[in-house]
């Protein structure tokens, strides 16, 4: 790609160590691979391989144990207000307004509120939540949780949001819009994702990349580039699409190898 990498992995290895007990278990293995600014990477692969032990070492919850793991060249120390998880369970504050939960990072930065409201119905309006911002989570079809806790990482302005299948716990055709959706978001705020999931079909339907890793410890079986343009992908015109039916049948192809 040319362009210098945001966040680079370099034999990356993360193992959990269980000091009480004297385990240890290898979840990640000698990883290399780079995400570029504004590429949207998918990593796919089984469950149990290594992928939110990942998302948990980049938001710096989680320290590697060995091998390098740097974002714009520095090494991840902690987790930072550059880096955004949206995770499956939306996180929203029960007791809090859509719009207090969007501006929530903001008010924990110290923006005054005029500003702060100004930033999250920016957002809102992004994710096509403006006409839910008065309303309380439980009043939210797990669809518009979704979108409001993706509307509040990007409030935030991450340099990177990371995304931990995030529309699994959604139905079909609600995750299918999402999907859609956000990637019309993606084009719009440019922002770097690095997107984990187990379904095939998602991860080459979102990517620029899709990165393939064994069954757990994860170690990286290939990377593939998706040669579609992004921006305007919509499930009905892919489908049929001969690259991504390629390009999908060689990532399940890979996934289904052991
Ligand atoms: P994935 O997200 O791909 O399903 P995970 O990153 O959650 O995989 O887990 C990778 C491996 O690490 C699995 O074998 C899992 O059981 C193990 N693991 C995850 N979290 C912990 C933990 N806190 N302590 C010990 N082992 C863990």
């Amino acid at each position: 790609m040319g362009a210098p990498a945001k966040i680079e992995m370099r034999g990356l290895s993360i193992d959990y160590v269980n000091e009480d007990q004297g385990t240890r278990h290898q979840a990640v293995d000698g990883l290399d691979l780079d995400i570029y600014a504004h590429e949207f990477l998918c990593v796919v692969g089984p469950s149990g391989c290594g992928k939110s032990t990942l998302i948990s070492a980049i938001s710096g919850f989680l320290r590697p144990t060995s091998g390098t793991l740097l974002m714009d060249g520095v090494p991840i120390r902690g987790p930072g207000a550059d880096r955004g998880v949206v995770f499956q369970e939306y996180a929203l504050l029960p007791w809090k307004t859509v719009l207090d939960n969007v501006g929530l990072g903001l008010k924990l930065r110290g923006m005054p509120k005029a500003e702060r409201n100004q930033t999250a119905r920016r957002y809102l309006k992004l994710t096509n939540l403006e006409a839910a911002e008065a309303k309380y989570p439980y009043e939210l079809s797990g669809g518009m949780k979704q979108r409001a806790a993706v509307a509040r990482t990007l409030a935030n302005q991450p340099q990177i949001m990371l995304m931990d299948e995030p529309f699994a716990a959604v139905d079909a055709q609600t995750r299918m819009t999402l999907q859609e959706e956000l990637l019309r978001i993606c084009a719009s705020t440019k922002v770097t994702v690095l997107f984990v999931t187990h379904s095939v079909e998602e991860a080459v339907f979102l990517a620029d990349r899709v990165a393939v890793l064994s069954p757990g410890p994860g170690r990286l079986r290939e990377v593939l580039t998706v040669n579609i343009p992004r921006a305007n992908r919509s499930w009905n015109q892919l489908n049929n699409d001969p690259d991504y039916v390629a390009i999908r049948d060689r990532v399940l192809a890979l996934v289904r190898t052991h």
